[in-house]
């Protein structure tokens, strides 16, 4: 028997892995990678640190369509199993706060120990073999290489990832190779990735850092608020928390429903209570400039527009500020409202949402169109936040497609 992996990232390297542990003495494990050399996008995961996983992992924490395939995946191969895979491999890992890496942090020798044990094991790695056509006879899977090439196969996985960082190889070929084999693609979308907004004064705030906490505002509706370090652009917002929103988002925007990001700058204090403090400091010190209202409390690049936006002039006395405008600042400054009209590109996003369907497959990830085809990682439509939820999903999909496949 032959089976062939298409991608050698994350999933496709763990795939050959499972998969030559168990198989039968006489079956051949090919691993067919576009690129120069297996796992590339590994060493740029977690800053080079690699958040291996996370110990909230579990499935209600995934956007996928069908839930049923994913509680039965993740409950056989859980961040626990990582943990233990990964220290057999002789690659101990360290928790901060249930967010795990390698003990020395360092992705690459995640990286090496998984190419190093596909050796061991006897699986045959081609590089630079970018599969560009697929094909199923009656006797076996036919992928065709950029150079002509053939590979035969009896039991094929796809392991190419989605559109994400493309520099790592992954440039969305994978779903050509899915559709040859009668496939349908969720229409691919970035995720994990910064938002534009149409206001033209975020360009003011550019380069801001600041904690806050921002909350994703669908049709007027509230949905989902995250805490932490925002980064202020001059096209829009970014950072790990709208990163988190960025999903949810970017889907909305796909069904042309009015997105916006709500940015509270004061620790998520209400409008009420601001404007409560507001009142409170005009008093202590009325003859305070505007400007020194907001000192200490929000950047200090972001105060003239903060101020501006609420009809308050720069340089007059606290005293003079009417209780309306002193109560659109505070609204200002609980739900400062951008109006999102777009997300960064593929190129910088960390991860795709989309790609094929959950539906189309069985509970060990073979396709329910063309038996002996089997998909893992991120080529299917399933995506978690940041914080390691996105490579546990490479590694459960990758052990248990790799299992299945030679059984
Ligand atoms: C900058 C960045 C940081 C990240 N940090 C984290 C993190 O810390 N923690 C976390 O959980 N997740 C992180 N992620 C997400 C995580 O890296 C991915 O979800 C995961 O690597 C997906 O694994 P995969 O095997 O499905 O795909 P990939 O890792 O994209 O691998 C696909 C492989 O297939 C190959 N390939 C593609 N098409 C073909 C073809 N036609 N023929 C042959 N080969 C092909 C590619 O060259 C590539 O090697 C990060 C992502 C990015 C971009």
């Amino acid at each position: 028997m032959k089976l062939i992996i298409v991608g050698g990232g994350a999933s496709g390297l763990v795939a050959a892995i499972a998969a030559a542990r168990t198989a039968r003495k006489d079956t051949d494990v090919l691993l067919l990678e576009g690129g120069a050399k297996p796992g590339r996008k590994i060493l740029s995961t977690g800053n080079g640190h690699c958040n291996m996983t996370n110990e909230k992992a579990l499935p209600m924490a995934y956007y996928s369509d069908n839930t049923v395939v994913l509680d039965d995946l993740m409950a056989r191969f859980s961040y626990r199993d990582v943990l233990d895979f990964f220290n057999e491999l002789g690659i101990p890992s360290v928790s901060r706060d249930g967010y795990y890496y390698p003990k020395n942090r360092e992705a690459s020798s995640i990286r090496d120990a998984l190419v190093s044990e596909v050796e061991r094991l006897g699986v045959r790695v081609f590089n630079n073999t970018k599969i560009v056509k697929a094909e199923k006879n009656r006797d076996c899977f036919v992928l065709t290489a950029e150079d002509g090439h053939e590979y035969r196969g009896d039991r094929v996985i796809l392991a190419c990832g989605g559109m994400a960082y493309p520099k790592s190889g992954s440039d969305g070929s994978g779903y050509n190779l899915a559709m040859d084999l009668g496939h349908n693609i969720i229409q691919p979308l970035p995720g994990l990735v910064a938002l534009t907004a149409e206001e033209n004064w975020v360009k003011n705030f550019a380069g801001v850092r600041l904690d806050g906490t921002v909350t994703l505002q669908v049709d007027g509706i509230r949905r989902r608020s995250q805490q932490g370090e925002i980064q202020l652009t001059d096209y829009g917002i970014s950072g790990i928390p709208v990163f988190q929103l960025s999903g949810d988002a970017v889907d909305a925007l796909s069904q042309n429903k009015k997105t916006a990001i709500l940015l509270n700058f004061w620790d998520n204090k209400t409008e009420t209570d601001i404007l409560f403090a507001l009142k409170m400091r005009c008093k202590a010190r009325p003859d305070w400039e505007t400007g020194e209202l907001l000192r200490g409390i929000v950047p200090n690049k972001c105060i003239a527009t903060l101020l501006n936006l609420s009809k308050i002039e720069l340089h007059v006395p606290c005293k003079t500020i009417s209780v309306s405008s002193l109560t659109k600042l505070a609204k200002n400054l609980s739900q400062l409202t951008f109006t999102i009209n777009g997300a960064k590109d593929f190129e910088s996003a960390q991860i795709t949402r989309g790609g094929v369907s959950l539906e189309d497959v069985d509970r060990n990830l073979q396709s329910k169109l063309t038996p002996g085809l089997y998909f893992a990682g991120e080529i299917l439509n399933v995506d978690g936040p940041c914080g390691g939820y996105n490579l546990q999903w490479a590694w459960t999909s990758g052990h248990e497609a790799g299992l299945a496949a030679v059984k």
